[in-house]
C-alpha cells in the first residue's frame, strides 16, 4: 500500500446518511443436520398464500404495462371492507411505503434549516428512526415502560414547537402490547391538532383484547389521525409489498402528491383484492396463529417467564445481556429469532413444530 493520502471523494451523500442506523433484516436459520430450519425472525405469516391468491398472480401477465398508480380497484375493495370512502385510502409499497409518504409530506428539514421533530416510542419498529431521519427530521424516541407499553405521559412531555408527527405502534413491535381506545383518545385530547398522529396497526388482525383501539373508528372524528395497515402480516403478502394509510381528504391530498408513482405492482394489487375477497379464510388462518400464540404464551408463563402481554404474532423475551446467547442457542437448533442488542429477543409465532422447538430452548433459559 502506498502511504499517499487517499483523496477525499468529492461525491458525498447528505451527512445524515452516515448517521442512519442499519436495518437488520431477519435472517434464515442455519442448517442443522436432522432438523427442519424455521425463521421466526421477521413476524412473517408462516402459512403459504391462499390458492386463490396464487391463481390471481398466475393470471396477471401484463407486466410490460405500468400498474394503475392510484390502485383504484384495490382502494374500492378496501373501502368496502373497512367501511370508509375509497378516497380516504392511499396505497404504498407496504405500510412502510405509506409511512414514508406521511413523513415526506409532514416532517423534514425546513427552509430555515430547523428540523421538524417526530416522536415515537422506543424500542419500537426498527424502520422508524431510518425513515424519520432520511426526511431530515429529528427523531425523538421515548423509552417504553418496563412492561413494554408506550409511555404516553412521557410522549406528551416530549412535544415541542418543532413536533410535527407522533407515531404510535399498536400492537407495539417488538414488545407486544396494544393501546386501548381510551388511552389513545386521552392522548389525542392532549396533542395539539396541528400535530399528525400516526397509528401503526400492522398487527390489528391478531388483536383479541376488545379494549384495543381501532384507528378506523377514530380517524373520522380526528382530522389529525392517519391509520397505517398492511397486507404483509395477516394476509401473508409480505413479499408483494402492499400496505395503505387511511385518513381524511385534507391529508390524503398531500400524501398523493409525494407518493412514489406506480409503487404497488398490478400483481400485488390483484393479490390484495383476491385476499380481501377471501377475508374469511384469511381470518381463519389468523385465528390458528392466535391459538398458537396462546399456547406459546401459556407455556412460557408455565416456565416462569415474565414478559409483556402480546397482541401481535410474536412474543418479546426481555433477556437483557443474555439476548445474543439466546439467539445463538436458537440458531444451533435451526431456528432464527431476532435479538435486539442486549435488550431482548423477539420470536415470531410460526409453524407448530417451530413454536414447540422455541419453547424447548426457552425452557433452558427460564427462571
Ligand atoms: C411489519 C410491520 C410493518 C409492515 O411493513 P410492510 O412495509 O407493510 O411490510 C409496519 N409496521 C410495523 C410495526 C411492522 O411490524
Amino acid at each position: 500500500m502506498s502511504s499517499e493520502e487517499k483523496p477525499v471523494p468529492s461525491l458525498r451523500p447528505r451527512p445524515v446518511v452516515d448517521r442512519l442506523p442499519r436495518y437488520a433484516a431477519g435472517k434464515p436459520a442455519s442448517a442443522v443436520d436432522g432438523l427442519d430450519a424455521f425463521k421466526l425472525a421477521s413476524n412473517e405469516n408462516p402459512l403459504p398464500p391462499l390458492p386463490e391468491v396464487l391463481a390471481a398472480i398466475a393470471e396477471q401477465a401484463a407486466i410490460n404495462r405500468y400498474p394503475d398508480s392510484l390502485a383504484t380497484p384495490l382502494r374500492e375493495k378496501l373501502g368496502e371492507y373497512l367501511g370508509v370512502p375509497a378516497d380516504d385510502v392511499v396505497t404504498g409499497a407496504g405500510s412502510l411505503g405509506a409511512l414514508v409518504q406521511i413523513l415526506s409530506a409532514f416532517a423534514g428539514q425546513n427552509d430555515d434549516g430547523r428540523p421538524d421533530e417526530v416522536i415515537y416510542a422506543w424500542r419500537s419498529f426498527e424502520a422508524y428512526p431510518i425513515c424519520v431521519q432520511t426526511t431530515g427530521a429529528a427523531p425523538v424516541p421515548v423509552p417504553v415502560l418496563g412492561d413494554g407499553r408506550h409511555d404516553l405521559d412521557a410522549m406528551i412531555a416530549a412535544i415541542t414547537d418543532q413536533t410535527k408527527v407522533i407515531i404510535l405502534c399498536t400492537p407495539n413491535n417488538p414488545t407486544g402490547p396494544a393501546l386501548t381506545r381510551a388511552e389513545v383518545e386521552g392522548f389525542l385530547a392532549r396533542v395539539p391538532s396541528h400535530i399528525l398522529l400516526v397509528l401503526d396497526e400492522a398487527y390489528t388482525e391478531f388483536v383479541r383484547d376488545p379494549e384495543t383501539v381501532n384507528g378506523i373508528d377514530l380517524y373520522r372524528n380526528y382530522p389529525n389521525v392517519v391509520v397505517l395497515r398492511t397486507l404483509s402480516k395477516a394476509h401473508g403478502l409480505a413479499n408483494l409489498r402492499v400496505g395503505y394509510s387511511v385518513s381524511q381528504p385534507h391529508i390524503t391530498e398531500s400524501l398523493r402528491l409525494v407518493a412514489t408513482p406506480f409503487a404497488v405492482s398490478t400483481l400485488a394489487q390483484d393479490a390484495a383484492v383476491v385476499s380481501l375477497e377471501n377475508i374469511d379464510k384469511v381470518l381463519a388462518r389468523v385465528e390458528e396463529l392466535v391459538q398458537e400464540r396462546n399456547r406459546v404464551v401459556a407455556a412460557l408463563k408455565e416456565q416462569g417467564w415474565d414478559f409483556p402481554e402480546t397482541q401481535g404474532n410474536f412474543v418479546w423475551l426481555p433477556l437483557g445481556e443474555r439476548s445474543p446467547e439466546f439467539a445463538a442457542a436458537a440458531d444451533s437448533q435451526a431456528l432464527s429469532v431476532r435479538a435486539f442488542g442486549t435488550e431482548g429477543v423477539r420470536v415470531s409465532i410460526g409453524e407448530v413444530e417451530a413454536n414447540t422447538r422455541f419453547l424447548e430452548i426457552a425452557k433452558e433459559f427460564a427462571g
